[in-house]
């Protein structure tokens, strides 16, 4: 056995096109609990502070725009390997590398607005839950 926490983010274009409920039943679908979430409105600093690894990219100001461009669902999936599992239900970041059925395959535009972020491993997920629950808001699933 080894249940795992993982940091899930429906990002805005996704929930621009109301496919919250479609996600949210891929990832169930795949064995993985919502045991934490909500939506938020990026600010720029949260959004540069969230990807930060990423902050010498070419592309970073482009993501941080469009991260902030609308509300994202903040969620914490618990299950069976959550982190690698949820990886693969995502799909491949440029959706057009993705796996047919995947997440990004079918809902994601382009390789930057690519639907769902997801912990790339144990060290990011514990940070990114830190990042968004600190204050609580995490359940345990009693049934
Ligand atoms: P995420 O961290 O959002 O789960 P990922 O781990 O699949 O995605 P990363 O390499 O960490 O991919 O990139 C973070 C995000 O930055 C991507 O999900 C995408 O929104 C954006 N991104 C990545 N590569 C590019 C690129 N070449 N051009 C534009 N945006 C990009
Ligand atoms: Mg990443």
């Amino acid at each position: 056995m080894s249940v795992e926490r993982t940091l899930s983010i429906i990002k805005p274009d996704a929930v621009a096109a109301n496919r919250i409920g479609a996600i949210i039943g891929r990832l169930e679908d795949a064995g993985l609990r919502v045991v934490g979430q909500r939506m938020v409105q990026l600010t720029r600093e949260q959004a540069e502070a969230f990807y930060v690894v990423h902050r010498e990219r070419p592309f970073y100001q482009d993501l941080v725009a469009f991260m902030t461009s609308g509300p994202v669902v903040v969620q914490v999936l618990e299950g069976e390997h959550a982190i690698e599992r949820n990886r693969e239900v995502m799909g491949a970041t440029d959706p057009a590398k993705a796996e047919p059925g995947t997440i990004r395959a079918d809902f994601a535009s382009n390789i930057e607005e690519n639907a769902v972020h997801g912990s790339d491993s144990t060290e990011t997920a514990e940070q990114e839950i830190a990042f968004f629950f600190a204050g609580g808001g995490i359940c345990t699933r009693t049934r």
